[in-house]
């Protein structure tokens, strides 16, 4: 986190942050009859991200909390770029975030009658024209930051012609961008929102639900302060960019005869550290194949993150901690990966799995026999209770356990040394086979009897290090996909000038590990199953599984850099 940034609480803020403020105090002085109603209004025009997790647990949480009610409002007016693909896997990732809307599924166009119709009240109050300057035109007459603009050619048409050619627009009389709808408000406004700004343009486009109904198609900007009155919101909080549509969102509402009042609070979009938030920038990398898809592990949409096994839990949790705030700021990464590892620590149970598996033959352990013992299932909660785990005279350690030469300090197998196998015997080390490379492609060892489980050896010898293990004819084999972080860069967004942000991608964000064995009760877990390789990292079981091989996707690995970073204050 950049040394400007504001500490982070580790826990829910105790006391409410400016938007619950403003509830509040709403609900005291009776504004909008002490309702509360919000909305979560996605366009439909990709996959949601980690970002909008911010958002619905924002609106869904506040409603919740002052027992008001959320709506999931669609805001599909740009159909050349929205699928039900995305609607679809927008109303799977609100209900797996935890939320529910009830019956109230909503959708921008299912008012675009009535928004046509507020559009012909604009135009007889001498509230709008139509103007057909081209996009170049309005564009060179709309001034500058500095600048006023200018007034359009058409802006005094009468109010009659108006009428004709905005329906003329509707009929379908008239080509595409040949001319657009405007508000008639002030053209030297200091907010470019204000001056005249479009209200419908002419599309010829199939919509994902009006079909071929529409070719002009309302602005987000005029069809979301009306959506939010036509359905009875009160508080509609949205990020800080359309802090300067605010004006325009209430011009909306009070020129025309909207049946509520809605208001608009803006808040700190959420921006994290090596993260891109950018749904056309996440698509880039889905159509570019950067990806295998909007649910390609690596990727921060609720559907990838999902998939990589993070629980909607620890995500909610998340967003607690960051909170709500009206200033800008970059979250570290690292956060949402304490929370992972915090509700994984909790829920996730342990099993043994071996990433880079050599065999150990215990010489001293008859052939053909199989004991089985017994595994705590995991030491955070005595609830999960225990399991059998098979041991005979061949299993496989991690070939990072042992070491030839091993260095000071090493407490894992070494010629002569002992370690202890997890939940199993004390074994040492008596010799190593090894191919003409010089590979060791066998250690060899005894095992002494009276060490099983945890008793301590009978003579008092210490044995300072545990390794895990799985019995080799027992082994499932088991695809395990490593992740690291998709971008090298904290911003992925910083590029140098004239470059695409793709160079800012890791390369080696992927590591497939194909020969990974595992203990025999991970056989047919189901796909979304989370859990502990014993001292390698938390696992889910990815879709990609068959009968005969289990895919797991890495969540995340156990070292906690937040956890660290927290400890030293
Ligand atoms: P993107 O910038 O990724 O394309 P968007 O803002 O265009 O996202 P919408 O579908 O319009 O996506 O977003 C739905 C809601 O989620 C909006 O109210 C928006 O303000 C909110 N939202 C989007 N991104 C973030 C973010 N990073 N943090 C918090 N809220 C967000
Ligand atoms: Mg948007």
């Amino acid at each position: 986190m950049a040394a400007s940034d504001p500490p982070v609480p580790s826990s829910p803020a105790p006391s409410l942050d400016f938007i619950r403020q403003i509830v509040d105090a709403d609900r005291s002085s009776g504004a909008h009859q002490g309702r509360v109603h919000t909305r979560f209004p996605p366009e439909p025009n990709g996959y949601l991200h980690i970002g909008h997790a911010k958002s619905i647990c924002l609106n869904f949480g506040v409603a919740q909390e002052y027992g008001g009610l959320c709506n999931l409002r669609y805001d599909d007016t740009n159909p050349a770029k929205e699928d039900v693909e995305y609607v679809d896997a927008i109303r799977d990732d609100v209900r797996w975030l935890g939320f529910s809307w009830d019956d109230r599924e909503f959708y921008a166009s299912d008012y675009f009658e009535q928004l046509y119709q507020y559009a012909e009240m604009l135009i007889r109050d001498g509230l709008a024209f139509v103007d057909d300057q081209n996009a170049d035109e309005m564009r060179t007459t709309r001034g500058t930051l500095t600048e006023p603009g200018t007034n359009s050619p058409y802006r005094d048409r009468s109010v009659d012609e108006n009428l004709d050619l905005f329906r003329r627009m509707r009929a379908g009389e008239f080509a595409d961008g040949s001319r657009v709808l405007r508000a008639k408000i002030d053209m030297a406004s200091p907010n470019i929102n204000m001056r005249d700004p479009v209200l419908y343009r002419i599309r010829r486009a199939t919509h994902h639900r009006t079909g071929d109904t529409w070719c002009i198609y309302p602005m987000y900007d005029y069809a979301h302060p009306l959506s939010d009155a036509l359905e009875g919101i009160t508080h509609s909080l949205c990020t800080l960019e359309f802090e300067d549509h605010r004006p325009f969102y209430n011009w909306c509402i009070e020129h025309l005869p909207a049946p509520s009042q809605p208001q608009q609070i803006e808040f700190a979009r959420l921006n994290l550290t090596y993260t891109l938030m950018s749904k056309r920038k996440l698509l880039k990398l889905v159509q570019d194949g950067v990806v295998s898809g909007w649910n390609d592990p690596r990727m921060p949409t609720l559907a990838g993150i999902r998939r990589r096994g993070v629980p909607a839990a620890a995500l909610r949790d998340f967003c607690d901690r960051i909170g709500v705030a009206k200033k800008e700021n970059v979250i570290d990464v690292a956060l949402l990966e304490h929370c992972v590892r915090e509700d994984l620590n909790r829920h996730a149970r342990r099993v043994m799995a071996v990433l880079d598996p050599v065999k150990v033959v215990i010489e001293n352990y008859p052939a053909g026999q199989v004991e089985t013992l017994e595994a705590v299932n995991n030491p955070e909660d005595p609830a999960a209770g225990v399991r059998q785990v098979p041991f005979s005279r061949e299993i496989y350690i991690d070939r990072d356990d042992f070491r030839e030469d091993p260095p000071k300090k090493y407490f894992r197998l070494s010629p002569g040394a002992e370690v202890r196998l997890r939940w199993a015997y004390i074994i040492r080390c008596t010799s190593v086979v090894k191919d003409a490379d010089g590979t060791i492609t066998e250690i060899r060892c005894t095992y002494d009897e009276a060490t099983g489980r945890s008793s301590t050896p009978a003579d008092g010898r210490k044995v300072k290090g545990t390794i895990h293990w799985v019995s080799a004819p027992h082994a499932i084999d088991v695809e395990a996909r490593l992740y690291d972080r998709l971008f090298t860069t904290e911003d992925p967004e910083a590029v140098p000038e004239g470059k695409d942000f793709v160079v800012n991608l890791n390369p080696a964000s992927l590591e497939v590990v194909t020969a990974c064995k595992a203990e025999p009760s991970v056989a047919g877990l189901p796909a979304g199953t989370t859990m502990q390789f014993e001292r390698t990292g938390y696992f889910c079981v990815d879709p990609d599984s068959t009968s005969s091989r289990l895919v797991v996707n890495r969540t995340v690995g156990l070292r906690d850099t937040w956890a660290k970073l927290e400890a030293r204050g």
